[in-house]
């Protein structure tokens, strides 16, 4: 059965293939790109889910299941911010090292905040007759006052995850594969997704 991961973050796509590779060994993966998708699909939703089924849809629209993610880091006392606007907090899409220095600068203006924060993880999937499902997982953490680690991408070196006491980017990837907002949404996805294969013949 072939389904299509719409994303052309290559990080995040190996992340992915290696959770889903365990938990639906029976799906072949395919790239939004190995798929023809292109790269610009609108995310305009306004939370995690609609945009990941913006993303989905796009693939079930060409004959696949479509599988996609939209994730990012919520901070308490920024309001939930920078929510769905993660990728481009500081104003240019992917620019890392622009949104971590804004999330800093946020923070470091209200000190007597806390500065606990979550990365959530929307998994939506769509099979070509329109069926539909979504999944969310969250990952608890705080926010360092400096980056720690060389590791993972995006928000990473900011984000502590509290029970290992080391940041995101300090995880090898096979750590932060098992305990990850991903990892998470996947575990509840991967269930649901065998289940309505199997309830639909696929
Ligand atoms: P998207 O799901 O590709 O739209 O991701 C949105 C943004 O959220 C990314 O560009 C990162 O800034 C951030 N993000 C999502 N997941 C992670 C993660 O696991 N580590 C660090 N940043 C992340």
């Amino acid at each position: 059965m072939q389904a299509v991961l719409v994303s052309h973050n290559r990080k995040k796509i190996a992340e992915l293939r290696a959770i889903l590779a365990e938990a639906a060994p029976e799906l072949t993966l395919l790239s939004a790109g190995e798929a023809g998708l292109p790269d610009d699909i609108p995310e305009d939703g306004d939370t995690f889910a609609a945009n990941a089924l913006i993303k989905a849809r796009a693939a079930a629209a060409l004959g696949y299941i479509g599988i996609a993610d939209d994730s990012g880091l919520v901070v308490d006392a920024l309001g939930g911010a920078p929510g769905v606007y993660s990728a481009r907090y500081a104003g240019e899409h992917g620019d890392d090292a622009a949104n971590n220095a804004k999330l800093l600068a946020e923070l470091a203006a209200r000190p007597n905040e806390p500065r606990t924060a979550a990365f959530v993880c929307a998994m939506a999937c769509v099979f070509p007759d329109g069926e539909s499902f979504t999944c969310e997982g969250r990952c608890p953490g705080e926010i360092l006052t400096d980056y720690r680690g060389e590791g993972g991408f995006g928000y990473d070196p900011l984000f502590l995850y509290v029970p290992a006491g080391r940041s995101f980017a300090e995880l090898d990837g096979e750590e932060k594969n098992r305990i990850s907002h991903r990892a998470r949404a996947l575990a509840a996805f991967a269930p649901e997704l065998a289940a309505r294969m199997a309830a639909r013949g696929n």
